[in-house]
């Protein structure tokens, strides 16, 4: 295969002088897992070729973390991962943690910080992750080649895979079937559509009969409906710190209103526990007695509007909103309530229960959860137990970490444990 001395980005066909039949191990999917992937094995010297349909790659890290990428956290458990099998990350997990990602930032001098609760977030831009990982692929001389459509996938009598592509958008034009030794699936999952996600590795899964848990959009907003959606629209833009259970999972963030629903980091997290039908239990004064505290500032302070009084520990627009949504009186006086309403107020607060209408869905979900059943593959190599040489890695795959870092992680842990297996078979 011939290599490229400035880039390792090429795009499709347009290198006369690099027209690949064989590789020995193709990737499909240059973002977050397929990159990291192709430089550790290009690194052990074999050679490597990574095929993406979209213009660009990496177009997730880029969007994330508010473009300054979350690339991982400082407390990565297990226990921060939904998976059928909750077992299944540990090895990868193990083999390759958050202290090895961070000395790979390290090595190439990127800036980071904590945000909070162990979150790294780039200094400046998510362009340094993703610029440092092509220069991985470029040093290693693993090869991308973008805007290439794979159009069918078959595995050769005498093992192996061939690989059909096309200029991506034009199926059949400028078809060049590349036969590889090995395949890795690193094609992401199906949210954000526009920025080139698509379904396409549960597709590979299931041609070559692999058990696939149907994907559901999780990290994502919710929307609400009727009285709730007007509240929540009239309240758009303010955020508060809340605590939300549901399904016996709770989360102690910030909770956004928007025209739509409710969002912010709480929300997210709780989606991915959330089924329809269920309602939400927000604490809206997290770590407070409100039933004591009404009844300490009654006595301190019994000219003070309830309002006045909720304001103060949310925010006078979400008090004057939130109180008569929920039929009390926001001019009462704190002297005016009798101990039974000021239970009632205090369980109100503490335990508002919102039955959401739905969710974003796909168009704003960060990630997906369900994929690839990850008993069909092997949880230190993730090669595919029934069919030799093929490799699922990164979310595609039934592991969908918590919002604050942990699915970057999982995309480097998994692309890694894959890799070093890989490196061997050459
Ligand atoms: C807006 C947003 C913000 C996020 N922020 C964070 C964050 O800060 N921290 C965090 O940990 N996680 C974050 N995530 C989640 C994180 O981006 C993903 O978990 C991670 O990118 C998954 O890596 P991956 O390599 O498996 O898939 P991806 O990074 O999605 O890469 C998949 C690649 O496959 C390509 N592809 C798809 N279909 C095909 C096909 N048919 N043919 C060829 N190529 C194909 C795509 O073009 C893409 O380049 C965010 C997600 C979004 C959407």
């Amino acid at each position: 295969m011939s290599q490229q001395a400035v880039s390792p980005v090429l795009s499709a066909n347009t290198d006369v002088s690099f027209n690949v039949k064989e590789a020995a191990v193709v990737i499909i999917g240059a973002g977050a897992a397929g990159l990291m992937c192709a430089a550790q094995v290009a690194a052990a010297g074999r050679e490597v070729l990574v095929l993406d349909h979209a213009n660009k790659p990496g177009k997730k890290i880029l969007m994330s973390g508010g473009g300054r990428c979350n690339f991982t956290n400082y407390y990565v458990e297990p226990n921060r991962y939904l998976s059928h099998n909750p077992h299944f990350c540990k090895s990868a997990l193990s083999q390759y943690t958050q202290w090895d990602f961070i000395a790979l930032v390290d090595k190439h001098a990127i800036p980071y910080h904590e945000k909070k609760d162990g979150q790294l977030f780039c200094d400046n831009k998510a362009s340094d992750i993703l610029n440092m990982l092509l220069a991985e692929c470029e040093t290693s001389g693993a090869r991308i080649q973008l805007s290439t459509a794979v159009d069918g996938i078959e595995s050769l009598p005498a093992g192996g895979f061939l690989i059909q592509t096309s200029k991506a958008g034009q199926e059949g034009a400028d078809a060049v079937a590349i036969k590889a030794q090995q395949l890795v699936i690193a094609t992401g999952g199906p949210s954000i559509p526009t920025l080139g996600a698509t379904g396409f590795g549960y597709k590979v899964a299931r041609q070559f009969g692999l058990d696939v848990y149907e994907p559901v959009a999780a990290l994502v907003p919710f929307t609400l409906t009727s009285e709730l959606k007007t509240l929540s629209s009239a309240l758009s833009g303010n955020a508060c710190q809340v605590s939300v259970s549901c399904n016996g999972q709770s989360f102690m963030d910030d909770m956004l209103f928007t025209h739509r629903g409710l969002s912010g980091p709480t929300m997210l997290q709780i989606s991915s526990y959330w089924q329809p039908g269920d309602a939400l239990s927000i604490d809206l004064l997290p770590g407070l007695d409100a039933a004591e505290q009404l009844r300490a500032d009654q006595h301190q302070n019994p000219k003070q509007q309830l309002k006045t009084w909720l304001g103060h520990l949310l925010s006078q627009k979400i008090s004057e909103q939130w109180l008569p949504f929920m039929g009390f009186q926001p001019e009462a006086s704190l002297a005016s309530l009798n101990g039974k309403q000021m239970d009632a107020i205090a369980m109100a607060l503490h335990q508002w229960q919102v039955k959401p209408a739905g969710t974003e869905g796909y168009r704003t979900a960060e990630v997906a959860l369900g994929g690839v059943n990850t008993d069909e593959l092997s949880s230190k190599t993730m090669q595919c137990k029934r069919v030799a040489g093929l490799y699922f890695i990164g979310e595609v795959m039934d592991v969908t970490g918590h919002l604050g870092g942990f699915n970057f992680q999982w995309a480097w842990s998994s692309a890694w444990a894959a890799a070093q297996h890989l490196a061997q078979q050459g």
